[in-house]
C-alpha cells in the first residue's frame, strides 16, 4: 500500500502517468488549473491498490508526482 501526491498546478495534463500506471489508478479532475488544463489526480481509494512502483513519478516530465510508501 502506497500513495502518490500530484501537484495539480504543476501538471500539464500530458496523460503519461495515466497511461503508464500499471494499475490504472490515476485519472483527471474536471477543474481547470492555472495552466488551463484538467490535471491528473490519484483516484479515490487508490492507496489500497498502489504498489509504490514510482513509474508515474519517473515518467512525469514536469516532476509533479511524489510517491509515499
Ligand atoms: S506508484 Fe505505481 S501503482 Fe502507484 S499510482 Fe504510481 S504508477 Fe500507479
Ligand atoms: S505525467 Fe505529470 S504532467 Fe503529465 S498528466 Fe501526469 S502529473 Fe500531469
Amino acid at each position: 500500500m502506497a500513495k502518490i501526491k500530484i501537484d495539480q498546478e504543476r501538471c500539464k495534463a500530458c496523460g503519461l502517468c495515466i497511461i503508464y500506471c500499471p494499475r490504472n489508478l490515476i485519472t483527471t479532475v474536471k477543474k481547470i488549473n492555472k495552466r488551463g488544463v484538467k490535471p491528473a489526480q490519484f483516484k479515490k481509494g487508490a492507496a489500497a491498490q498502489c504498489s509504490g512502483c514510482t513509474l508515474c513519478a519517473i515518467i512525469c516530465p514536469d516532476n509533479a508526482i511524489e510517491v509515499y510508501k
